[in-house]
């Protein structure tokens, strides 16, 4: 692998993630696909991913935070890059100069930012946020029905888009997606009947009438299943390849781990990795799922301990120190991992840690 010190090598397919991207792109032929690149890129790396999907034409870019978007600035000049967490209060001055643009969820955040424009003689660059049932980012009903009395508010704005976000969009009988949808339409009506954004990754296959003008799909870049309970029709991004410290045989009877966990029920061989909860593979794997070996499964046996993870290889004895398991990849996705330990895809891979040695394979 070239990488003789690393315990773990985790490797990013950006050339993946611009034919996610892609596929997406042709799902939503009327209107245009950005990239949700919050959260480090969801753990993949915010910088690479964004550069590349910019490369690859994407010119709308999401992000949670203020300091996410000015970290991402320089790296997609030319880029729209929309902060969805809204505009900080005392931030307006570092949001107009880096030409960030805020998803205004308040009354509060539209007067601001209306003054700054006014301030600084300029229209200045919005979206939108309405709260369609997620109780927590965006204008609630009543503040709509003060803005829907007063448009006035929203003068000398760049308003590009009005968005919500989705409940339960990967849950496609979920009646809360129509009746969403219903609320949205409603509130775009009555206060700004312009281009509008609803849809995350699950969002864009719920059929027509969820796609409107803009999308923006996070996990589905990432190879996380859209569509959970049918086939993923994502590209698989991650591969997360560790090394094996050590072997030992230990007696039936012997126990792996802190608080001896898990039991040897016959002589066994366990193989140490040197990965642990620090590097995000979380204390609840322990005791669940497996690592891969030649596209076979090992059992992760015991605790998962700070930096090392014990498997049960008594029928590999193949697996020997300096073996490679595959702990993501294509026999194991985010997703896979995820139901071993109780969460999802999305948790697994923005835990990633950084410890792990990180190969980003280019387009
Ligand atoms: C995170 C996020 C998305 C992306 O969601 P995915 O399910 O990862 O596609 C879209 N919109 C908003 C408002 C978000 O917070």
């Amino acid at each position: 692998m070239g990488t003789d010190t690393a315990a773990a090598v985790l490797t990013v397919d950006l050339g993946a993630i611009v034919a996610n991207w892609r596929f997406l792109q042709a799902q939503h032929p009327s209107g245009e696909t950005g990239a949700v690149v919050k959260a480090d890129g969801y753990g993949l790396g915010a910088r690479p991913v964004a550069a590349a999907l910019a490369a690859s034409g994407c010119r709308t870019f999401f992000v949670a935070t203020a300091d996410e978007a000015l970290s991402l600035r320089d790296t997609i000049p030319e880029a729209a890059l929309v902060v969805l967490g809204g505009l900080f209060v005392g931030a307006e001055q570092e949001f107009a100069a880096r030409g960030i643009i805020p998803a205004l969820g308040s009354l509060a955040e539209i007067d601001a930012w209306t003054s700054l424009g006014r301030c600084l003689g300029r229209v200045l660059p919005a979206l939108l946020h309405v709260d369609t049932g997620m109780s927590r980012l965006g204008l609630d009903a009543r503040e709509a029905s003060i803005l829907a009395e007063d448009h006035a508010r929203l003068d000398g704005l760049d308003l590009r888009y009005v968005m919500s976000h989705l409940v339960s969009a990967e849950v496609p009988d979920d009646p809360l997606n129509a009746i969403q949808r219903d609320r949205f339409l409603a509130m775009r009506e009555r206060l700004a009947p312009g281009p509008a954004s609803l849809a995350n990754s699950a969002g864009m296959f719920l059929g027509e009438g969820f796609g409107f003008d803009l999308a923006r799909p996070g996990s589905a870049l990432y190879g996380i299943n859209p569509t959970p309970g049918r086939t993923n029709p994502m590209r698989q991004v991650v591969t997360l390849m560790a090394r094996v410290l050590a072997v030992r045989e230990i007696p039936a009877g012997a126990t792996a781990g802190y608080n001896a966990t898990w039991t040897a029920a016959r002589v066994s061989r366990i193989a140490t990795l040197g990965v642990g909860y620090a590097d995000g593979w979380h204390r609840s794997h322990s005791n669940a799922g497996a690592a891969y070996f030649d596209g076979h499964p090992v059992p992760l046996v015991g605790r998962v301990s700070m930096d090392l993870t014990t498997f049960d290889v008594t029928d590999r004895p193949d697996i020997h120190p300096g073996s490679w398991l595959e702990l993501l990849g294509p026999h194991r996705a985010a997703d896979d991992a995820a139901v071993d330990a109780g969460t999802i895809g999305y948790e697994v891979l923005t835990s990633l840690g950084h410890r792990y040695r990180r190969v980003y394979r280019p387009e």
